[in-house]
């Protein structure tokens, strides 16, 4: 009998799972998800750091702690099969006091306990060195060489492409409103699209994840929302380090960072502001929130650019959960229940180490399934123009000139990658930007959205005014103007 696993949240953790789940013989893997994307929930604004795993407090947050070391490892192989661009560049956590110095001492001291290879304290003079552009006030860094920046949301496309190849379903605009338990056991979920039936039901819903447990009858934790917001420099905008700095943590949060993210933007943020438990929804950003960003990240450097400089700003929602520490469970009751909820940071690092761990504790409790003799671990990625050499540029465009068309003039897309992006799922705006970063530049858009809008309607046969930018109402128009006047007596 084909036994079947849900799993709810397509975000890093939820395809994270699934992608492990995947190499399992006769087990059907079906993600669902609300959205009507992958990745659109915390993995999509985020640091984007795989943290090496020395702030986390082995006895207070063990899960934490241990998984983020072992999915910084994880990560090293994961990205490479993947075909994810990371940047291995490491980590300088600033002191500026005697204070911060003492704090130092600690996290190397926890760092070693928890296994993160070759950690070192620098002095001021070695920082700058490394670093000219921190300020004259850092006195001392603690050096962490395994840490990298990846692009969260292009991870998580990565890993709904590598699970879709391996036999996974991804259903989205698809929401869970239930979870059907009988007799101690689940049978499924209710979703908005009919019931589907599975024998596992692993919760990885981020924010929701405390509500979708509440469904199975379980309601020992919850989650609230940390927000947390950035602002994002012009390409062309710096000094930008070439090393992720983060001021001395606090016990709340790894503080305001200044980094320069894989696609080579300056970056700075996040803040941390603890919000009810009903506001999963509020990710807009604040003057006050953006301000504090700005202070807090002048006091890690001799100088940011010019605020005209900034090209975006935006905030994410940690899932951040009642006890502090990750929850990775099977429970007992409902029987067949899984749980990788409360993933606030370093989630995104430890991703990879949740999802074998879920596999781990599913086994312990009855999952039996031997691994597929056929399975995937690689994937390739879309062709990017921007960085080809001209040979390969010119060869690319005499194959297919559509490569030599160019619809996103800050990031350099072309129609090619579009039309590639929407053939491997992209289906709305949002969902191109985030595959090939058109309209991620400079002008946000302002002069490629319809061109994409346009090339959108023509892949995927609809109308141009029911394209959306991010699903089901967020369509750019209503129709044929005519259509507003419906029920009016029109002259043709
Ligand atoms: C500001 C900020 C900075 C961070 N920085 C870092 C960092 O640098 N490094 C790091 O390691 N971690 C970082 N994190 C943490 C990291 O982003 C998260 O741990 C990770 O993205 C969590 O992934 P997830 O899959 O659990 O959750 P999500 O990405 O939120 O995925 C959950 C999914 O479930 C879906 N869903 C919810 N309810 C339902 C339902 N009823 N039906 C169907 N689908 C549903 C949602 O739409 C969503 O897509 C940061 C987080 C934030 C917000």
């Amino acid at each position: 009998m084909l036994d079947r696993v849900v799993v709810v949240g397509a975000g890093v953790v939820g395809l994270s799972i699934a992608r492990v789940l995947s190499a399992l013989e006769g087990l059907e893997v079906v993600v669902v998800e609300k959205e009507a994307d992958v990745g659109w929930g915390a993995s999509k604004a985020n640091t984007g750091i795989i943290h090496s795993g020395y702030d986390d407090d082995p006895v207070k947050y063990p899960n934490r702690a241990r998984l983020a070391v072992k999915g910084n490892r994880l990560w090293t192989t994961w990205a490479e099969q993947l075909s994810i661009p990371v940047d291995w560049c490491g980590s300088l956590v600033l002191a500026r006091s005697s204070e911060d110095r003492r704090v130092l001492r600690e996290l190397l001291a926890r760092g070693i306990r928890n296994g993160v290879p070759a950690l070192r304290i620098l002095d001021g003079e070695e920082v700058r060195a490394l670093e000219p552009m921190v300020s004259e006030d850092v006195v001392e860094a603690l050096w962490s060489p395994t840490a990298g920046v990846l692009s969260p949301y292009e991870a998580t496309v990565a890993l709904a492409e590598n699970c879709v190849e391996n036999g996974v379903k991804i259903l989205t605009e698809t929401l869970v409103k239930g979870v059907r338990v009988k007799d101690g056991s689940v049978e499924g979920v209710e979703t908005s699209r009919g019931f589907i039936g599975a024998r596992w039901v692993v919760n990885a819903a981020g924010l929701y994840a405390d509500e979708i447990a509440r469904m199975a009858g379980v309601s020992d934790y919850t989650i609230t929302p940390r927000r947390g917001e950035y602002l994002v420099f012009d390409k062309d905008a710096g000094p930008k380090p070439s090393r992720i700095l983060f001021p001395t943590p606090t016990p709340v949060s790894k503080g305001v960072v200044v980094e320069t993210t894989v696609a080579g933007n300056l970056m700075i943020g996040p803040n941390a502001v603890d919000l009810p438990r009903d506001a999963k929804e509020e990710t807009y950003t604040t003057k006050e929130g953006l301000a504090y960003v700005w202070r807090e990240a002048s006091k890690l450097v001799k100088k940011l650019p010019g605020k005209r400089e900034v090209i975006r700003v935006f905030s994410g929602l940690r899932p951040q959960p009642s006890g502090g520490d990750f929850i990775v469970r099977v429970l007992e009751e409902p029987e067949g229940f899984v749980e990788a909820a409360g993933m606030r940071s370093p989630g995104l690092a430890a991703a990879p180490a949740v999802a074998l761990e879920i596999l781990r504790l599913m086994r312990l409790n009855g999952l039996d399934h031997g691994f597929k003799k056929r399975w995937k671990a690689e994937r390739r990625a879309g062709l990017r123009i921007m960085g080809l050499g001209w040979d390969m540029l010119e060869k690319t465009v005499s194959r297919n000139p559509s490569y030599g068309r160019v619809v996103c003039w800050c990031e350099g897309v072309t129609e090619g990658e579009v039309v590639d992006a929407i053939r491997r799922g992209a289906k709305t705006i949002d969902g191109v930007k985030f595959r090939t970063r058109a309209g991620m530049g400079r002008c946000q858009g302002a002069f490629c959205r319809l061109r994409i809008a346009a090339i959108l309607a023509r892949e995927l046969g609809k109308p141009i005014w029911s394209i959306t930018v991010k699903g089901t109402g967020s369509e750019l128009g209503v129709g044929d103007v005519k259509s507003l006047l419906e029920g009016e007596d029109v002259a043709d």
